[in-house]
């Protein structure tokens, strides 16, 4: 089965066409370099993907803080773990690289703060 991957890992977005027999790689043509193999691996035996949104802050002088994930998760978790972050509330002031949630869902995964919010 022939299947097309574009690659995210850097921003050249490589089409990678990849010829798959029983989801192994019987042929790959259009990855420029050794990760977009790598990238299509991971995609047919366990996809992954980060996380960037935005938690509610108290007594800050923004509603908002943006965060991320310090890891990717797997592709199947995104929708349990935004609804956990979504519900997640956090008091002013916060620094950039702040724990904002540590081990979310028992991923191994922390969320991590990417902007400075100070208090009102
Ligand atoms: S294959 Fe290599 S060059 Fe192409 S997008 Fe992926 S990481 Fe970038």
């Amino acid at each position: 089965m022939k299947k097309i991957f574009t690659c995210i890992i850097c921003p050249n977005g490589c089409e990678i066409e990849v010829e798959l027999d029983n989801d192994t790689i019987a042929k790959i043509e259009g990855a420029t370099c050794k990760k977009g193999k790598e990238y299509v691996n991971q995609e047919i035996t366990n996809p992954r993907r980060n996380i960037a949104t935005s938690v509610k802050v108290l007594n800050g002088d923004l509603d908002i803080v943006s965060v991320r994930l310090n890891k990717s998760i797997p592709k199947s978790m995104i929708f349990d773990v935004m609804k956990e972050i979504k519900a997640l509330e956090v008091n002013a002031p916060v620094k950039i690289g702040d724990t904002i949630k540590s081990n979310i869902l028992n991923l191994d995964v922390d969320v991590i703060a990417t902007k400075n919010i100070d208090l009102i």
